[in-house]
C-alpha cells in the first residue's frame, strides 16, 4: 500500500472513529411571541419600540456568535406586544410548548416576549406542563436594536441557564438583568428601568454572570410535573374578571358574565361593607370570589382575626398572588371544580 493510501485511510479512521473533544451542544427550542426583546426602534434616537417583521434575525442580531452556545430552533409564534396577549395565545404557546418537551430531541425550551405581561404567561406555563425540562421564558425593556439593549445579554443568560444542570425541575424560570426568578415570583415592578422584571418579596432563586449560573433556592409551591393542572386537557377557560377596590368602592363592571371574580382589595384584601354584600350575591349564584390585594407582593391570608371571613361566605384568599396571577390560578381552578374548598386548597399550595 502506498503511503498517500496509508493517509486517506488513517484521515477516514479518525474522522468515523474518534470522538470530538468539543463538548456536545444542547438542543434548544425558541419560540418568539413578540415585544421589545425582538423589536427594533423607531428611528435611530427616538427609544421608541417597534415590532421587528424579522424576529428571529432581530434577535440574534446583537451577537452572533449566541448560536455557539447551542444547537437553537427558532420558531416564531406570534409577533405581538404582551398586552395583546390573550387566553387564547396562552393555550396555542402552552400546547407548543408541551409538544418542544415531550421531543427527545429537545433539552430545554426558551420563549422570548414581551414584558408588559410576561409574569402572566409565564405563570400559566408553569402550572400548565408537565415536564422536569428548563423552560426559561424571558423579554427586553429596550428593543434588540436600541444601542444599549438588553435583550442580546438576557438571551445569552436565558441560554447558559437552559443548559445548566441545575435549572431543570425547577418549575417556569424568568431570566432578566442577571437574575432567575421563579414563574410564581415574577413581576414587572417598573417600567423603564433594566432591572423592572423583578421578584416580589420572596426573592430571586439565583444569579447569572457570564458563564456562572449560581442557584441559591428553588420554589417548592406546586409547579409543572407537581400542579394539578395539565394543558392536555384544557382546550378554553372560563372567563374571570378583576375589579379594583378603592375607599369607599368597587370598580367591577358587573354586566359582564363572568365565573369568577378577583378582587385587588385595600391593605389584606378588604372591601367595603356595602361591596361585600354585593360579592356575597354573587357567590351564592355561583360566581367565585377570590379576595388579592392592591398591595403589590403582600401575603393576604384567612385569619381569625381577619376583617373578612371568607369561610363563612365562601370567598378564598390569594395568598401573595397579585390579582393578575390570581386570575390565572381561578381560571384553571374553575376548569376543574367549583368547591371553594378545593378552591381554596388550590390557593395554598400553587
Ligand atoms: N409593550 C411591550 C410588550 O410588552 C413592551 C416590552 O416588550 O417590554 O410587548
Amino acid at each position: 500500500m502506498k503511503l498517500k493510501h496509508v493517509i486517506a485511510l488513517y484521515i477516514i479512521a479518525s474522522l468515523l472513529f474518534c470522538k470530538p473533544l468539543v463538548a456536545e451542544l444542547k438542543t434548544i427550542q425558541l419560540i418568539t411571541m413578540g415585544g421589545a426583546i425582538t423589536g427594533t426602534q423607531k428611528d435611530a434616537l427616538s427609544g421608541k419600540f417597534k415590532l421587528s417583521s424579522r424576529s428571529a434575525e432581530t434577535l440574534v442580531a446583537g451577537n452572533i456568535e449566541i448560536l455557539e452556545l447551542a444547537d437553537i430552533k427558532f420558531k416564531e409564534l406570534f409577533n405581538i406586544p404582551s398586552q395583546e396577549i390573550t387566553t387564547e395565545h396562552w393555550i396555542k404557546l402552552a400546547k407548543e410548548v408541551d409538544k418542544a418537551v415531550n421531543n427527545i430531541t429537545n433539552d430545554a425550551v426558551i420563549i422570548t416576549h414581551g414584558t408588559d405581561t410576561l409574569e402572566e404567561t409565564a405563570y400559566f406555563l408553569n402550572l400548565t406542563i408537565k415536564t422536569k425540562k428548563p423552560i426559561i421564558i424571558t423579554g427586553a425593556i429596550r428593543a434588540a436594536l436600541h444601542p444599549s439593549s438588553d435583550s442580546t445579554q438576557n438571551l445569552i443568560d436565558s441560554i447558559r441557564v437552559a443548559t445548566h444542570p441545575n435549572a431543570s425541575n425547577k418549575g417556569v424560570l424568568v431570566v432578566a438583568n442577571g437574575k432567575i426568578i421563579s414563574a410564581r415570583q415574577i413581576q414587572k415592578n417598573y417600567n423603564h428601568s433594566l432591572d423592572a422584571l423583578e421578584s416580589s418579596e420572596i426573592g430571586i432563586l439565583g444569579y447569572v454572570h457570564n458563564e456562572i449560573i449560581d442557584f441559591h433556592t428553588a420554589s417548592i409551591k406546586k409547579h409543572t410535573l407537581y400542579s394539578e393542572f395539565d394543558i392536555k386537557t384544557i382546550e378554553d377557560l372560563p372567563t374571570v374578571d378583576i375589579a379594583y377596590a378603592y375607599s369607599g368602592g368597587l370598580s367591577a363592571n358587573l354586566k359582564n358574565k363572568v365565573n369568577g371574580l378577583i378582587i385587588a382589595g385595600v391593605g389584606s384584601g378588604n372591601i367595603s361593607k356595602k361591596n361585600i354584600a354585593i360579592l356575597k350575591k354573587l357567590q351564592k349564584n355561583n360566581i367565585q370570589i377570590v379576595r388579592s390585594t392592591r398591595n403589590i407582593g403582600a401575603p393576604l391570608y384567612s385569619t381569625i382575626g381577619s376583617e373578612i371571613n371568607d369561610k363563612y361566605l365562601e370567598f378564598v384568599s390569594s395568598n401573595n398572588l397579585s390579582p393578575q396571577k390570581a386570575r390565572i390560578l381561578l381560571m384553571l381552578a374553575l376548569h376543574k371544580t367549583k368547591d371553594p374548598n378545593k378552591i381554596r386548597s388550590y390557593f395554598e399550595n400553587h
